[in-house]
């Protein structure tokens, strides 16, 4: 296998090159099929370049999702935490005002 870049020869089970380290072989993401071009993949026809950036998308959509469900979280759980001291503030303020 040439390279298509620097024409050094490579195994032809390399999948970069060992000179130029150019991609030789490439992965289907989705079907796992490789072969010797980008772009494209010949059996399930995804288009690399748009396939990963949909899974770059979508991992940041899980991530901005998730940052919201903690935080959500937090908030619900320092109500739980200052209800009791909100609760016997207005309590206090209560008894005060009633002994005036
Ligand atoms: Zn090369
Ligand atoms: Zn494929």
């Amino acid at each position: 296998m040439e390279c298509p870049k620097c024409k050094t020869a490579n195994a032809d089970t390399a999948q970069f090159c060992t000179r130029c380290h150019a991609t030789l072989l490439y992965k289907c993401p989705s079907c796992r099929a490789t072969q010797r071009h980008g772009g494209k993949c010949d059996k399930c026809g995804i288009d690399f370049a748009k396939f990963a950036a949909m899974m770059v998308a979508q991992e940041e959509a899980r991530a901005a999702r998730e940052h919201e469900k903690v935080r959500e979280h937090a908030s619900a759980w320092k109500q739980v935490f200052l209800l009791p001291i909100t609760g016997g503030y207005s309590l206090m303020k209560f008894l005060f005002h009633r002994g005036e």
